[in-house]
């Protein structure tokens, strides 16, 4: 098979829209756009491919990245489908196409009695996007059970595969945002979940569960009731869910701040206290903000929103207030969570 027997779905011309490849929905357009929906087309195309770092922008379902400008290349929409499963007596092995969608690839998993990533239900995007910033929820990282990824390497020009501990996984963090940051296309992850199944259930609203008798369809249930209670749906108002990463503060800035703020938010982990950025903006009186079509969810003050036809330049605009707010009232940088795409690819965040 060949990626241009694609050819209904590729299309030329700098005007190509791509309001609905990203959950934001911010209106920026790019020179072209070519579906895959094989393992195959996804190998043919980058093989083809003859500017492979400068010009290409790899998506999945588009629910972590803000379009600040018309891209001034060519985009990629990784479709591929298909779930492998074996098992010995100790685990379930899974070999998952990129373009899976994670929440429908979680769903079916609980639906067939094998558990491990119930915490993560419902998060939006691709199987091919979970391994970049090492998804996480409700106490469970991606990393947890990621047993391999295997990439199209573009500056190599081959098929490569990472152990999971070869990832350098972290907070919403891997190798793919560092020292392969646009130098791979994912192709497959596999995963391996012990059949021995523990819950997970130390985190917040899942702590009423009795972990004797809790099953990960109850879990998988709390936690999609939750996430709709709780966080605004990309299909009615444009969002990229969190817009912050919880900063991590050393313990003596913690301390400072537990005197100031006797109900600050916070979390212990291995480098010092992660504090809940929602509650930071919400203190600084943030809830809610808006700025012409953009603003500050009204019930989830991480999450910033789209209230219709805004730019991804009104986004950044607006995390930029809320980062300086934040600061001058904490002292507490924050750093985005999404990747902001610019003209030619990945731009930083300067505040
Ligand atoms: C309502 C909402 C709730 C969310 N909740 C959570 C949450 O609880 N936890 C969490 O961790 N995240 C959350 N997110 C963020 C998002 O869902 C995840 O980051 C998800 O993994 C992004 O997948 P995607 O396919 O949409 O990636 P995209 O947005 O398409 O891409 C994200 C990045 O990955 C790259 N990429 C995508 N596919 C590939 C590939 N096959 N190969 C190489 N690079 C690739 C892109 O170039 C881009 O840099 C949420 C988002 C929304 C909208």
């Amino acid at each position: 098979m060949t990626f241009l027997s694609l050819n209904p779905n590729t299309m030329s011309g700098h005007s190509h829209s791509l309001t609905e490849f990203n959950t934001l929905g911010v209106a920026q357009n790019c020179q072209q756009l070519t579906r895959l929906n094989s393992y195959d087309s996804i190998i043919e195309f980058c093989q083809a491919y003859d500017d492979k770092e400068n010009s290409l922008l790899v998506l999945g379902g588009g629910s972590n990245l803000v379009l600040t400008d018309d891209f001034d290349g060519e985009v990629i929409k990784v479709e591929s489908q298909g779930v492998k499963i074996t098992e010995d007596d100790d685990y379930f092995y899974l070999s998952v196409e990129a373009g899976e969608d994670w929440p429908r690839f979680v769903e079916t998993l609980v639906n067939q009695g094998i558990g491990g990533f119930e915490n993560l239900a419902l998060i939006p995007g691709t199987v091919g996007a979970s391994p970049i910033q090492n998804i996480g929820a409700y106490g469970v990282e991606l990393e947890k059970f990621c047993d391999w990824i295997e990439f199209y390497h573009l500056s190599d020009d081959t098929v490569k595969q990472l152990t999971a501990a070869e990832c350098q996984f972290g907070y919403r963090d891997s190798i793919f945002k560092n020292a392969l940051k646009n130098q791979t296309v994912v192709l497959r992850v596999g995963f391996k979940l012990p059949k021995q199944w523990k819950p997970v259930i130390n985190y917040g609203p899942l702590k009423d569960f009795n972990a004797q008798t809790v099953t990960a369809s109850d879990i998988f249930k709390r936690v999609c009731e939750i996430r709709q209670s709780k966080l605004p749906d990309p299909n009615v108002i444009g969002n990229v869910g969190s817009f912050f990463k919880n900063p991590i503060v050393s313990m003596t800035v913690y301390q400072e701040l537990l005197k100031r703020y006797p109900y600050i938010v916070a979390y212990s982990v291995d480098n010092g206290m992660k504090l809940a950025a929602g509650w930071l903006i919400d203190q600084a009186g943030l809830k809610g903000h808006r700025i012409e079509n953009v603003g500050v969810h009204d019930k989830q003050a991480l999450v910033l929103v789209n209230h219709g036809g805004a730019t991804g330049k009104q986004i950044i605009q607006l995390a930029s207030f809320v980062a300086a707010k934040v600061h001058d009232t904490f002292g507490v940088e924050l750093e985005v969570e999404p990747r902001l795409i610019g003209k030619h690819g990945e731009i930083e965040f300067h505040g």
